[in-house]
């Protein structure tokens, strides 16, 4: 089957996906195909799960009467991301929604709120920064959604490290080496990427990074550049490197 264009509408649903399946539309959902979009019963869109790859469906209903979507057949498989765990300290809210966005669009498996002494934002709001993240991968073509995990405090995080998972740590205090070739002596096959708040760690917290066995330091250049500048540019380092940039498959 041909790609559908661009300006087909992708919808996420948080729902199983197989021929035949119908599903019905929450209310914000409904609202926008029927009241934003002003698409009719019978319209074709595309939706998909983050599981079960992309799939053509058809509305059903109105928005008042049993607003749904029927399921047709699958449009492309499900793809999976490179493992790229990607730690961050949640910024305000403006770049905090930029950071969620672009931890998607970038191919990020998992992404972690990490609080920090330096953390700006007081309260994560996961519900938002999920939206971010659906937002950013229906609009971007992307199947394969990162799971959000839950809060953690860096101490913690670094405790509960994987032993198999590098820690890919962007220190700006780090003497200037060459990111690519240090990402190439990487042997790990999973990665995690530890970038700071907009104060940056504090010295404690750096040494402590520092002290973990599977920590690699990352420098980005000669400038100091915002967390959410850091993360798209070491996000784009490991996927040129060892992910999806680099080969089609990761690793
Ligand atoms: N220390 C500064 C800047 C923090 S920048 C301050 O006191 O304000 C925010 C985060 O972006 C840092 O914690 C670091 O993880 C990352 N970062 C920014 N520039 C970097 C660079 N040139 N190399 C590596 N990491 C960088």
């Amino acid at each position: 089957m041909a790609r559908p264009s661009i300006t087909t509408h992708r919808l996420f649903v948080d729902h199983p996906l197989q021929a035949g399946a119908s599903i019905e539309l929450t209310r914000d959902q409904a609202n926008y195909l029927f009241n934003v979009l002003r698409l009719e019963a019978g319209a074709g869109l595309l939706v998909f799960n983050g599981v079960d790859g992309e799939w053509q469906a058809q509305m059903t209903g109105g928005f008042k009467r049993a607003p749904g979507l029927s399921v047709m057949s699958q449009t492309r498989a499900q793809s999976m991301n490179a493992d790229i765990t990607y730690c961050f300290a949640p910024l305000k809210s403006a770049r905090l929604d930029y950071l969620m966005q672009k931890g998607v669009e970038m191919g990020a498996s998992r992404m972690v709120p990490v609080l920090t002494r330096r953390t700006q934002a007081t309260r994560f709001n996961a519900g938002r920064a999920r939206a971010n993240m659906i937002e950013a991968a229906e609009q971007c073509e992307i199947l394969a959604l990162p799971e959000l995990a839950a809060e953690v405090k860096l101490d913690r995080l670094l405790a509960d490290w994987d032993l198999d998972r590098a820690l890919i740590f962007c220190d700006e205090a780090a003497a200037h080496l060459d990111p690519i070739a240090t990402l190439r002596r990487v042997t790990a096959k999973r990665f995690g990427l530890l970038i700071g708040p907009e104060g940056g760690f504090d010295e404690e917290e750096r040494q402590n990074i520092l002290a973990l066995p599977q920590t690699v330091v990352l420098s980005l250049g000669p400038r100091i550049l915002r967390a959410d500048t850091a993360a798209v540019v070491a996000l784009t380092l490991i996927q040129a490197v060892v992910g999806d940039i680099a080969n089609a498959g990761g690793k």
